[in-house]
Protein backbone atom coordinates (compact mmCIF):
# COMPACT_ATOMS: atom_id res chain seq x y z
CA UNK A 1 0.00 0.00 0.00
CA UNK A 2 2.87 2.10 0.87
CA UNK A 3 6.23 2.03 -0.81
CA UNK A 4 9.31 4.02 -0.55
CA UNK A 5 12.56 3.49 -1.94
CA UNK A 6 16.05 4.77 -2.05
CA UNK A 7 14.37 8.19 -0.29
CA UNK A 8 16.36 11.54 0.32
CA UNK A 9 16.11 14.11 1.78
CA UNK A 10 18.71 17.08 3.33
CA UNK A 11 18.08 20.36 5.08
CA UNK A 12 21.34 22.18 3.97
CA UNK A 13 23.78 19.99 5.13
CA UNK A 14 21.75 18.20 7.30
CA UNK A 15 20.97 14.67 5.35
CA UNK A 16 17.42 13.93 7.22
CA UNK A 17 17.00 10.87 5.11
CA UNK A 18 19.83 9.02 3.73
CA UNK A 19 17.98 6.35 1.32
CA UNK A 20 15.10 5.21 3.31
CA UNK A 21 13.74 1.84 1.59
CA UNK A 22 10.38 0.70 3.52
CA UNK A 23 6.73 -0.81 2.55
CA UNK A 24 3.91 -1.00 4.52
CA UNK A 25 1.47 -3.72 3.38
CA UNK A 26 -2.11 -3.33 2.95
CA UNK A 27 -3.72 -4.16 5.86
CA UNK A 28 -0.87 -3.76 8.40
CA UNK A 29 0.59 -0.93 10.90
CA UNK A 30 3.89 -0.59 10.77
CA UNK A 31 5.61 1.26 12.96
CA UNK A 32 8.99 3.24 12.58
CA UNK A 33 11.21 3.24 15.55
CA UNK A 34 14.33 5.36 16.01
CA UNK A 35 16.02 7.95 18.45
CA UNK A 36 15.03 11.43 18.17
CA UNK A 37 16.76 13.49 15.29
CA UNK A 38 17.15 9.91 13.01
CA UNK A 39 14.24 11.55 10.01
CA UNK A 40 11.29 9.89 11.21
CA UNK A 41 8.78 13.42 11.37
CA UNK A 42 11.00 14.15 7.72
CA UNK A 43 10.18 10.85 5.98
CA UNK A 44 6.13 11.08 7.43
CA UNK A 45 6.04 14.27 5.72
CA UNK A 46 8.01 13.17 2.65
CA UNK A 47 4.79 10.82 2.61
CA UNK A 48 1.98 12.67 3.01
CA UNK A 49 3.23 15.57 0.06
CA UNK A 50 4.64 18.22 2.71
CA UNK A 51 8.49 17.93 2.11
CA UNK A 52 9.57 17.86 -1.92
CA UNK A 53 12.41 14.74 -1.18
CA UNK A 54 15.72 15.20 -3.22
CA UNK A 55 15.70 11.35 -4.18
CA UNK A 56 14.17 8.14 -4.90
CA UNK A 57 10.36 7.39 -5.10
CA UNK A 58 7.12 7.38 -2.96
CA UNK A 59 3.93 5.27 -4.50
CA UNK A 60 0.56 5.40 -2.53
CA UNK A 61 -1.42 2.26 -3.38
CA UNK A 62 0.33 1.46 -6.42
CA UNK A 63 0.36 5.00 -7.66
CA UNK A 64 3.58 6.83 -7.75
CA UNK A 65 3.02 10.14 -5.83
CA UNK A 66 6.60 11.39 -5.73
CA UNK A 67 9.80 10.52 -7.60
CA UNK A 68 12.16 12.45 -9.99
CA UNK A 69 10.33 15.23 -11.32
CA UNK A 70 7.57 14.31 -9.39
CA UNK A 71 5.61 15.98 -6.62
CA UNK A 72 1.96 14.92 -6.40
CA UNK A 73 0.45 17.69 -3.49
CA UNK A 74 -1.00 16.43 -0.06
CA UNK A 75 -4.91 16.86 -0.62
CA UNK A 76 -4.36 15.02 -3.98
CA UNK A 77 -2.55 11.45 -2.00
CA UNK A 78 -5.72 11.48 0.03
CA UNK A 79 -3.17 10.08 3.17
CA UNK A 80 -4.30 10.94 6.44
CA UNK A 81 -2.14 12.46 9.24
CA UNK A 82 -2.77 12.21 13.19
CA UNK A 83 -0.25 14.57 14.74
CA UNK A 84 1.38 14.67 18.22
CA UNK A 85 -1.61 16.73 19.42
CA UNK A 86 -3.12 19.45 19.28
CA UNK A 87 -5.31 18.21 16.29
CA UNK A 88 -8.74 19.25 16.31
CA UNK A 89 -10.76 22.16 15.61
CA UNK A 90 -11.55 23.78 19.18
CA UNK A 91 -14.90 25.60 18.07
CA UNK A 92 -16.33 22.51 16.15
CA UNK A 93 -18.32 19.57 18.41
CA UNK A 94 -16.45 15.78 17.98
CA UNK A 95 -18.85 15.05 15.02
CA UNK A 96 -17.91 17.88 13.28
CA UNK A 97 -13.99 17.19 13.93
CA UNK A 98 -14.36 13.98 12.75
CA UNK A 99 -16.71 14.54 9.85
CA UNK A 100 -14.69 17.61 8.53
CA UNK A 101 -13.03 15.86 5.34
CA UNK A 102 -16.32 13.97 4.10
CA UNK A 103 -18.71 15.00 1.52
CA UNK A 104 -22.45 15.35 2.75
CA UNK A 105 -23.53 11.73 1.31
CA UNK A 106 -20.49 9.95 3.55
CA UNK A 107 -21.61 12.24 6.19
CA UNK A 108 -25.26 10.87 6.27
CA UNK A 109 -24.06 7.18 6.32
CA UNK A 110 -23.47 6.54 10.02
CA UNK A 111 -19.58 7.07 9.02
CA UNK A 112 -18.99 9.14 11.64
CA UNK A 113 -20.92 7.17 14.36
CA UNK A 114 -19.38 4.27 13.28
CA UNK A 115 -15.65 5.70 13.53
CA UNK A 116 -16.52 7.23 16.80
CA UNK A 117 -17.38 3.83 18.20
CA UNK A 118 -14.12 2.21 16.90
CA UNK A 119 -12.34 4.17 18.73
CA UNK A 120 -14.17 3.94 21.96
CA UNK A 121 -15.88 6.72 22.06
CA UNK A 122 -19.65 6.11 21.14
CA UNK A 123 -21.65 9.20 21.97
CA UNK A 124 -19.59 11.49 22.31
CA UNK A 125 -20.35 13.32 18.97
CA UNK A 126 -21.73 16.35 20.61
CA UNK A 127 -18.61 17.50 22.89
CA UNK A 128 -16.62 19.66 22.59
CA UNK A 129 -12.77 19.39 22.28
CA UNK A 130 -12.11 21.24 25.52
CA UNK A 131 -14.95 18.35 26.93
CA UNK A 132 -12.26 15.43 26.54
CA UNK A 133 -9.32 14.23 28.13
CA UNK A 134 -6.19 14.23 26.19
CA UNK A 135 -6.65 10.42 25.50
CA UNK A 136 -10.24 10.98 23.90
CA UNK A 137 -8.74 13.93 22.10
CA UNK A 138 -6.05 11.63 20.64
CA UNK A 139 -8.89 8.71 19.28
CA UNK A 140 -10.84 11.72 18.27
CA UNK A 141 -7.74 11.90 16.09
CA UNK A 142 -7.71 9.19 14.65
CA UNK A 143 -11.59 8.84 14.31
CA UNK A 144 -11.05 11.62 11.95
CA UNK A 145 -8.19 10.22 10.42
CA UNK A 146 -10.20 6.57 9.61
CA UNK A 147 -13.60 8.25 8.71
CA UNK A 148 -12.85 9.50 4.81
CA UNK A 149 -10.67 5.68 4.48
CA UNK A 150 -7.87 6.78 3.17
CA UNK A 151 -5.33 4.22 1.54
CA UNK A 152 -2.65 5.30 3.91
CA UNK A 153 -3.03 6.83 8.01
CA UNK A 154 0.33 8.37 9.57
CA UNK A 155 0.65 8.96 12.96
CA UNK A 156 3.30 11.01 14.37
CA UNK A 157 4.15 9.85 17.66
CA UNK A 158 0.58 10.10 18.95
CA UNK A 159 0.68 9.62 22.12
CA UNK A 160 4.16 10.37 23.53
CA UNK A 161 2.09 13.56 25.10
CA UNK A 162 -0.32 11.43 27.60
CA UNK A 163 0.40 10.44 30.78
CA UNK A 164 2.05 7.01 31.06
CA UNK A 165 -1.34 5.69 32.83
CA UNK A 166 -3.69 6.36 29.90
CA UNK A 167 -1.34 5.67 27.20
CA UNK A 168 -1.23 1.89 27.08
CA UNK A 169 -5.43 1.83 27.16
CA UNK A 170 -5.25 4.35 24.26
CA UNK A 171 -2.56 2.39 22.30
CA UNK A 172 -4.11 -0.73 22.35
CA UNK A 173 -7.72 1.18 21.59
CA UNK A 174 -6.28 2.62 18.69
CA UNK A 175 -4.51 -0.46 17.50
CA UNK A 176 -7.77 -2.33 17.45
CA UNK A 177 -9.28 0.56 15.88
CA UNK A 178 -7.06 0.38 12.89
CA UNK A 179 -7.20 -3.23 12.76
CA UNK A 180 -10.94 -3.23 12.80
CA UNK A 181 -11.11 -0.63 10.09
CA UNK A 182 -8.75 -2.91 7.83
CA UNK A 183 -6.47 0.10 7.64
CA UNK A 184 -3.05 0.63 6.63
CA UNK A 185 -1.10 2.63 8.94
CA UNK A 186 2.28 3.85 9.30
CA UNK A 187 3.38 4.75 12.85
CA UNK A 188 6.63 6.68 14.10
CA UNK A 189 7.63 6.33 17.64
CA UNK A 190 10.84 6.99 19.89
CA UNK A 191 9.29 4.40 22.12
CA UNK A 192 10.39 0.43 21.91
CA UNK A 193 7.47 -0.16 23.69
CA UNK A 194 4.87 1.22 21.79
CA UNK A 195 6.21 -0.01 18.38
CA UNK A 196 7.02 -3.85 20.13
CA UNK A 197 3.43 -3.44 21.30
CA UNK A 198 1.58 -1.77 18.75
CA UNK A 199 3.07 -2.72 15.43
CA UNK A 200 2.76 -5.96 13.10
CA UNK A 201 6.20 -4.81 11.57
CA UNK A 202 8.65 -2.89 13.24
CA UNK A 203 11.41 -0.56 11.01
CA UNK A 204 14.02 0.32 13.05
CA UNK A 205 15.61 3.81 11.92
CA UNK A 206 19.05 5.91 12.90
CA UNK A 207 20.58 8.44 10.94
CA UNK A 208 18.12 8.42 7.87
CA UNK A 209 18.09 4.94 6.68
CA UNK A 210 15.88 2.14 7.84
CA UNK A 211 18.66 -0.56 9.17
CA UNK A 212 16.37 -3.50 10.71
CA UNK A 213 12.65 -4.36 9.29
CA UNK A 214 11.04 -7.31 10.92
CA UNK A 215 7.89 -8.67 13.35
CA UNK A 216 8.44 -7.69 16.87
CA UNK A 217 9.36 -10.52 18.33
CA UNK A 218 12.45 -10.97 15.85
CA UNK A 219 13.70 -7.26 16.40
CA UNK A 220 13.98 -7.59 19.57
CA UNK A 221 15.43 -11.46 19.89
CA UNK A 222 17.50 -10.95 17.06
CA UNK A 223 18.58 -7.32 16.51
CA UNK A 224 20.49 -6.79 13.26
CA UNK A 225 23.48 -5.13 15.57
CA UNK A 226 24.61 -4.23 18.86
CA UNK A 227 23.33 -0.35 18.21
CA UNK A 228 19.64 -1.79 17.64
CA UNK A 229 20.05 -4.38 20.77
CA UNK A 230 20.70 -1.60 23.02
CA UNK A 231 17.42 0.37 21.47
CA UNK A 232 14.82 -1.61 21.32
CA UNK A 233 15.47 -3.17 24.80
CA UNK A 234 17.65 -3.37 27.89
CA UNK A 235 20.58 -5.90 26.44
CA UNK A 236 23.22 -8.01 28.39
CA UNK A 237 26.30 -8.25 25.68
CA UNK A 238 28.86 -10.64 26.78
CA UNK A 239 32.24 -11.75 25.14
CA UNK A 240 31.93 -15.52 24.07
CA UNK A 241 34.11 -18.52 22.71
CA UNK A 242 31.77 -20.01 20.11
CA UNK A 243 32.49 -24.31 19.27
CA UNK A 244 30.09 -26.58 18.39
CA UNK A 245 28.72 -27.60 21.91
CA UNK A 246 27.45 -23.46 22.15
CA UNK A 247 29.11 -20.76 23.50
CA UNK A 248 31.71 -20.30 26.66
CA UNK A 249 30.99 -17.01 28.37
CA UNK A 250 31.52 -15.26 32.03
CA UNK A 251 27.95 -16.87 32.61
CA UNK A 252 28.97 -20.17 31.33
CA UNK A 253 27.98 -22.15 28.75
CA UNK A 254 24.59 -20.46 26.74
CA UNK A 255 22.92 -22.19 23.89
CA UNK A 256 22.82 -19.98 20.86
CA UNK A 257 19.72 -18.92 18.89
CA UNK A 258 20.51 -19.86 15.43
CA UNK A 259 23.92 -21.84 13.85
CA UNK A 260 27.45 -19.47 14.34
CA UNK A 261 31.07 -20.12 13.32
CA UNK A 262 33.16 -21.09 15.66
CA UNK A 263 35.19 -18.34 17.33
CA UNK A 264 35.38 -15.30 19.10
CA UNK A 265 31.76 -14.02 19.33
CA UNK A 266 29.72 -10.92 21.60
CA UNK A 267 26.28 -12.90 22.52
CA UNK A 268 22.92 -11.36 23.48
CA UNK A 269 20.55 -12.22 26.57
CA UNK A 270 17.96 -10.23 27.51
CA UNK A 271 17.63 -9.29 31.27
CA UNK A 272 14.43 -11.33 31.72
CA UNK A 273 16.68 -14.29 30.85
CA UNK A 274 18.60 -14.13 33.69
CA UNK A 275 17.48 -15.96 37.14
CA UNK A 276 18.89 -15.07 40.37
CA UNK A 277 18.95 -16.86 43.45
CA UNK A 278 20.18 -16.92 46.96
CA UNK A 279 22.08 -20.19 46.93
CA UNK A 280 21.33 -22.12 43.10
CA UNK A 281 23.74 -23.46 41.13
CA UNK A 282 25.34 -21.12 38.70
CA UNK A 283 27.87 -18.46 38.72
CA UNK A 284 28.27 -16.12 41.33
CA UNK A 285 27.92 -12.60 41.35
CA UNK A 286 27.30 -9.49 44.16
CA UNK A 287 24.05 -7.30 43.21
CA UNK A 288 25.41 -3.55 42.41
CA UNK A 289 22.47 -2.03 42.03
CA UNK A 290 19.30 -2.78 42.18
CA UNK A 291 16.32 -0.28 40.58
CA UNK A 292 12.88 -0.99 41.65
CA UNK A 293 9.89 -0.49 38.63
CA UNK A 294 6.71 -1.73 40.36
CA UNK A 295 6.01 -4.47 38.27
CA UNK A 296 9.57 -5.73 37.92
CA UNK A 297 13.39 -4.73 38.76
CA UNK A 298 16.27 -4.63 37.25
CA UNK A 299 19.08 -5.81 39.23
CA UNK A 300 22.46 -5.07 38.14
CA UNK A 301 25.54 -7.77 39.17
CA UNK A 302 29.08 -8.12 39.09
CA UNK A 303 30.59 -11.30 38.28
CA UNK A 304 33.99 -12.14 39.87
CA UNK A 305 35.67 -11.26 36.87
CA UNK A 306 34.63 -8.02 36.70
CA UNK A 307 31.98 -8.37 34.02
CA UNK A 308 28.42 -6.41 34.88
CA UNK A 309 25.31 -7.77 33.34
CA UNK A 310 21.73 -6.90 34.31
CA UNK A 311 18.75 -9.66 35.63
CA UNK A 312 14.89 -8.51 35.45
CA UNK A 313 13.21 -10.02 38.55
CA UNK A 314 9.47 -10.44 38.29
CA UNK A 315 9.12 -12.02 42.08
CA UNK A 316 10.40 -8.85 44.30
CA UNK A 317 9.41 -9.60 47.48
CA UNK A 318 12.29 -11.62 48.81
CA UNK A 319 14.09 -8.15 47.46
CA UNK A 320 17.75 -8.92 47.29
CA UNK A 321 19.78 -5.56 47.99
CA UNK A 322 23.41 -4.26 47.26
CA UNK A 323 26.05 -5.88 48.45
CA UNK A 324 24.17 -9.17 48.31
CA UNK A 325 25.69 -12.48 47.32
CA UNK A 326 23.79 -14.58 45.01
CA UNK A 327 24.23 -17.01 42.37
CA UNK A 328 23.01 -16.01 38.23
CA UNK A 329 21.88 -19.11 36.03
CA UNK A 330 20.73 -18.34 32.16
CA UNK A 331 17.48 -19.30 30.86
CA UNK A 332 17.26 -19.54 26.99
CA UNK A 333 19.30 -19.14 24.19
CA UNK A 334 21.51 -16.28 22.90
CA UNK A 335 21.79 -14.16 19.93
CA UNK A 336 25.24 -13.50 18.56
CA UNK A 337 27.44 -10.86 16.68
CA UNK A 338 30.54 -11.06 15.39
CA UNK A 339 32.98 -9.74 17.44
P1 LIG B 1 12.75 12.85 14.25
O1 LIG B 1 11.32 13.05 13.88
O2 LIG B 1 13.20 11.42 14.10
O3 LIG B 1 13.08 13.38 15.60
P2 LIG B 1 13.27 14.80 12.14
O4 LIG B 1 12.76 14.18 10.89
O5 LIG B 1 12.39 15.81 12.78
O6 LIG B 1 13.65 13.65 13.18
O7 LIG B 1 14.67 15.48 11.86
C1 LIG B 1 15.72 14.81 11.20
C2 LIG B 1 16.89 15.76 11.06
O8 LIG B 1 16.56 16.81 10.17
C3 LIG B 1 17.31 16.42 12.36
O9 LIG B 1 18.70 16.58 12.35
C4 LIG B 1 16.61 17.76 12.29
O10 LIG B 1 17.31 18.71 13.05
C5 LIG B 1 16.64 18.07 10.82
N1 LIG B 1 15.49 18.89 10.37
C6 LIG B 1 14.18 18.50 10.40
N2 LIG B 1 13.39 19.46 9.89
C7 LIG B 1 14.19 20.47 9.55
C8 LIG B 1 13.97 21.76 8.96
N3 LIG B 1 12.74 22.18 8.60
N4 LIG B 1 15.05 22.55 8.75
C9 LIG B 1 16.28 22.13 9.08
N5 LIG B 1 16.57 20.94 9.61
C10 LIG B 1 15.54 20.11 9.86
MG1 LIG C 1 9.70 13.71 15.05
Amino acid sequence: MLSVADLRKSYGDVVALDGVDLDVPAGTLVAVLGPSGCGKTTLLRSVAGFEHVHGGSIAVNGRRVAGAGLHVPPHRRRVAVVPQEGALFPHLSVAANVGFGLDRTARRSGRIDEVLELVGLPGYGDRMPHQLSGGQQQRVAVARALAPRPPLVLLDEPFSALDAGLRGDVRRDVRQALHADGATALLVTHDQGEALSMADQVAVMNAGRIIQYGPPAAVYREPANQWVAGFVGEAVLLPATVDDAGAATALGRIALRGPAREGLHIVLLRPEQLRISANGGGVAATVVRHDFHGHDALVQLQLSDGTRVTARVLDTTPAVTTGDEVTVTVRGPAHTFPA
